[in-house]
């Protein structure tokens, strides 16, 4: 696969679109509606109309200003252009319809959606979707897109391990074998290996099929310690302690026994069938002392690895943090509340820990006052849904993201919240049944993802050229630029 844009269309034959149009008996198929809409929508199969290919159809206002609205100008009035009432059973309030929509648009062509698709923020009400940019009131000198970076540093300790910068202020989360099927894992991982970023094993062992992709790749060692070995440790240039996952901080991992296949039960050294459980915290870890030892057990086995702790988000996050640091973490990842796949139980997402908006300020603000934020990456993950969710994170105080489920947003997942049940989900991504998994194809996946970081890239360039910023790292803690909709 080469690192382009290449257009990746959905593998299902009805997409979802905003509008439903619909053409009455009526028609007479005099193909004027094919002249008249300037976006595809209608065609002529043989001598008859086909199904209107309405996910394109950009809507009635837009189409009305430009005097091509095409119900208007049928002389047989066979035409009426609705809202597709299925959008209403879609998504929820922070992965609307909308958001979905666009992103699965993203996926396709890499470019920002042609129909009014809402593709910056959610409706949850708070958080990211309150927040918007304030941009300087003079328009800036412009600055050339192809002069701005938005590479970062994984490594600013400045000691030994591996020096790595990566060409997107980004990497991805910890998808286990065994949650995911083996098509999406590898899906992913190319699309970071395109990018020059990372992709993570999660809990669960490193398959023989994540091999090729050693320099892209994080190991996670997580409470559990399935599938953790010396050698998955020495394959690759980073590791990652999973002390806790945001979406159910204080509950550990567990993995269904439906989900605990031959292969997966194996991979894991366990039982098949059985359910198996992660338990929080790290039993072995109970002060910054046995923290560091952790660490030190790491680079025993690999010297020079860089190691990130990801946690969640407590009250006293600032103070994990400083720990971490103090420890010899390269990156401490802060894993806020609204993350996880649809496994994640919603009491918990919804509960029990900070907010990751809140968390990042508080501890960028506090490494700062300690003296230390120029030595240590911040990452946050836990909600980042959309180009505009990273810059807002990192205008927050982090200096990258893990981005998680817009990955598989980009799959054409639904956010149907079934995951757990294994071998059900209905688009063959967080699933161990093979026919299933052979809905994903690895080409079309990893293309779909590129496609959307490409999209991405484009709108993070574009929001630092109006702010007038030649690279992402000077975005890092400036929460002058945000406002939020309720303070003014
Ligand atoms: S313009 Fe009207 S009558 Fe002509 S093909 Fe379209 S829908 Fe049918
Ligand atoms: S409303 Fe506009 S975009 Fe939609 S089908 Fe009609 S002409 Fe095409
Ligand atoms: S479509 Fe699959 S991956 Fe997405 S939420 Fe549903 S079950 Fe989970």
């Amino acid at each position: 696969m080469k690192a382009e844009i290449r257009k990746t269309a959905s593998r299902f034959r009805h997409t979802i679109g905003k509008y439903r149009v619909q053409r009455g008996k009526q028609c007479k198929s005099c193909s004027g509606c094919v002249v008249t809409c300037p976006h595809g929508v209608h065609f002529k199969a043989g001598t008859r109309m086909g199904t209107p290919r309405d996910y394109l159809c950009v809507g009635p206002d837009a189409c009305r200003s430009r005097d091509c609205f095409c119900v208007e100008k049928c002389p047989n009035q066979a035409l009426n252009v609705v809202i597709n009432p299925q959008i209403k059973a879609l998504g929820d309030f922070r992965w609307t319809a909308d958001l979905l929509m666009s992103t699965w648009y993203q996926a396709e062509t890499g470019e920002l959606p042609t129909v009014d698709l809402e593709y910056r923020t959610g409706n949850s009400g708070g958080g990211f979707d309150k927040l918007r940019f304030r941009f300087p009131e003079k328009p800036l000198q412009a600055i050339p897109a192809d002069e701005i970076d938005t590479s970062i540093d994984l490594n600013k300790r400045g000691d030994n391990s591996h020096r790595i910068t990566i060409a997107l202020p980004l990497y991805q989360g910890g998808m286990s074998f065994g949650s995911v099927s083996d098509s999406t894992m590898v899906s992913r991982a190319t699309a970071a290996m395109l990018w020059g970023t990372f992709g993570c094993t999660g809990e669960g062992g490193y398959p023989e099929f994540l091999y090729p992709f050693d320099r892209q790749m994080i190991t996670q060692v997580a409470t559990g310690l399935f599938g953790v070995k010396e050698e998955t440790i020495q394959r690759v240039r980073i590791v990652e302690f999973k002390y806790a996952q945001g979406a159910k901080p204080g509950l550990g991992g567990h993995l269904l026994g439906d989900k605990v296949t031959d292969r997966v039960a194996k991979m894991r050294e366990a039982v098949k069938g059985s359910a198996l459980f992660s338990p929080f915290p790290f039993h072995s870890v109970y002060s910054v002392e046995d923290h560091k030892k952790h660490v030190d057990w790491i680079k025993a086995m690999n010297p020079k690895a860089l190691v990130s702790v990801k946690v969640s988000t407590p009250a006293d996050v600032d103070m994990v943090a400083i720990g971490s640091y103090y420890a010899g973490a390269h990156i401490v990842h802060l894993d806020g509340s609204y993350g996880g796949t649809g496994a994640a139980p919603d009491i918990a997402k919804k509960n029990i820990a900070m907010p990751i908006e809140y968390a990042i300020p508080k501890v960028h603000r506090f490494l700062v006052e300690e003296g230390v934020r120029d030595k240590v990456t911040l990452i946050a993950s836990g909600g980042i849904r959309t180009a505009h969710d990273v810059l807002k994170a990192i205008a927050l105080g982090a200096d990258g993201v893990v981005e998680g489920t817009a990955g598989l947003v980009a799959l054409e997942c639904t956010r149907c919240s079934s995951c757990e049940s294994g071998r059900g989900c209905p688009r063959g991504i967080a699933t161990t049944d093979p026919e299933l998994a052979e809905l994903v194809t690895v080409d079309w996946g990893a293309q779909r993802v590129y496609n959307l970081y490409a999209s991405w890239r484009k709108q993070i360039v574009g929001v630092l050229q109006q702010l007038g910023m030649r690279s992402i790292r000077e975005l890092v803690g400036r929460t002058d630029c945000l406002r939020h909709l309720d303070y003014n």
